[in-house]
């Protein structure tokens, strides 16, 4: 681009999307001057507006130190976490402490809608950094060759504004607009095994236990589960995840919701005298997909680049490490040392090593979760051995909290290991 060209410019990063991939890029390359406008066309003090439930782990906490995001901030709008339980009612009960990875041993159970907005106001702290919210992407402007030079925009009812910019980063979520305007391709589909998500806030729900308030995972080995996540305030996220080909809501969602709860008489318990405060939100058929990185001009990141199913928690790290790649990307091309073209492609690479192995991951563990219904017999021995395992449990969550390659954390010679043990427990036990 030319001296001239570049002095027209309004800015030189326009970022499509201002929660955790865009408003982290955004700090990134705010720390180091780039001249960049964020945009929301939600307020930001919302939920996102595809539904997400809480959970980061260390790894993503590590990454927001990285941006000079104080700790406190966001901790003021979470619950800290340090234990899980995974409750095969009524076969056994496996209770996980949280490892120290990063330096921390413990996760968050968030309040997305004031998480995110606590990212979204860490950007006043850089100069070069343009915030707007409430102002909607509406399309790419192209120059004749075809490559993005930018966007045309909304404010409400507003006139469509045009605002120029030497790249456009799509990180408007999974069903990201800029993606489809700048025809990108879905690159990799998994529709084989999908989950259905439903979930709601309580509160008065008896989640306390001798080891604090966990996080608690009722598995039934039959394709649902009903997950409970503390949160801040006493309130407690109470999800269903199932296999989606056996949710049938006929026309009533919430009544589903309802539904499932009321099945199994261990979350009627828990549920208790609890009743629900948040909205009731959810998703059907989540997809696990990656779009195309990029093309002239543009640049997918976060959810708009690739999702996956929640049942890792994983969706937060990955817009996270991928806001870093793509700042240390960009930023010689912005300051004019190398063209787009290999920062794309550097780009797509580096993303693909960091993200790849834990999507496969995923799509393994969904299956395994909920499509593979093992029998009894299997949840009563080999599951219960490996969940009751310590060393199993700290690599699970090691591998959760990205501390250990997801390709690596599960070998045979572990699984053998946890059976042997287990035999031995129970051996003794009997004896005893
Ligand atoms: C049911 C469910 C549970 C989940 N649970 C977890 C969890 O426990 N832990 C975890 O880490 N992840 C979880 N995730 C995933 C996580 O929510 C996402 O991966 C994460 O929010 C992605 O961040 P993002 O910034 O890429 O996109 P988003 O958070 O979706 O943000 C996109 C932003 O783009 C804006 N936008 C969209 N279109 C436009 C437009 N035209 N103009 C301007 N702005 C626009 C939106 O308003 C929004 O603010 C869950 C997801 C689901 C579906």
């Amino acid at each position: 681009m030319s001296a001239e060209a570049t002095r027209t410019l309004d800015f030189e990063v326009i970022i499509v999307g201002g929660r955790p991939a865009g408003a982290s890029l955004a700090a990134r390359l705010g720390a180091r001057g780039v001249r960049v406008l964020v945009i929301d066309k939600a307020d930001l003090r919302s939920q996102p507006a595809v539904p997400s439930c809480p959970v980061i782990y260390p790894a993503a906490m590590r990454l927001l130190d990285e941006i000079g995001l104080d700790e406190a901030a966001y901790a003021a709008v979470s619950e800290r976490c340090a234990v899980l339980e995974i409750n095969f009612h009524p076969h056994f009960k496996a209770t996980i402490e949280v490892p120290s990875m990063f330096g921390r041993d413990y996760v968050y159970g968030l309040d997305r809608a004031l998480f995110d907005h606590v990212l979204w106001t860490h950007l006043e702290r850089f100069p070069s950094v343009t915030t707007r919210r409430g102002f909607a992407f509406v399309d790419l402007v192209r120059d004749a060759g075809g490559e993005v030079i930018g966007i045309e925009g909304q404010e409400g009812d507003g006139p469509k504004e045009t605002i120029r910019a030497r790249c456009v980063v799509g990180a408007d979520g999974r069903f990201s607009l800029v993606a489809r305007r700048a025809g990108a391709k879905v690159i990799a589909d998994h529709p084989e095994h999908a989950s259905t998500v439903y979930f709601s806030d309580w509160v008065g729900v008896d989640a306390s236990t001798a080891t604090g308030r966990p996080t608690q995972i009722y598995a039934t080995g039959r394709g649902t589960n009903v997950m409970f996540f503390p949160l801040r305030d006493g309130r407690i996220c109470v999800a269903t995840h199932m296999r989606a080909d056996r949710v049938d809501v006929g026309g009533d969602a919430e009544a589903f919701y309802d539904g499932v709860l009321q099945r199994y008489p261990w979350v009627q318990e828990r549920l208790g005298g609890g009743h629900r405060v948040g909205p009731f939100l959810g998703m059907k058929r989540i997809a696990n997909r990656y779009m195309e990185a990029g093309g002239p001009g543009w640049i997918l990141i976060g959810d708009a680049l690739h999702h996956k199913d929640p049942v890792d928690g994983q969706g937060i790290y990955d817009a996270l490490i991928e806001a870093k790649i793509l700042d240390e990307e960009v930023a010689p091309f912005v300051a004019g040392e190398r063209s787009f073209a290999p920062t794309l492609d550097a780009y797509r690479r580096r993303v693909d090593a960091a993200t790849r192995p834990m999507f496969k991951a995923t799509l393994d563990r969904l299956k395994r979760e909920l499509y593979e219904e093992p029998p009894t017999l299997v949840i009563k021995t080999l599951i219960r051995w490996m969940l009751t395992d310590p060393e199993y449990q700290s690599r699970f969550v090691r591998f959760l909290g990205r501390d250990l390659a997801p390709e690596t954390w599960l070998t045979p010679a572990l699984m053998r290991a946890c059976a042997a043990r287990g035999v031995v427990r129970d051996v003794r036990r009997l004896w005893a």
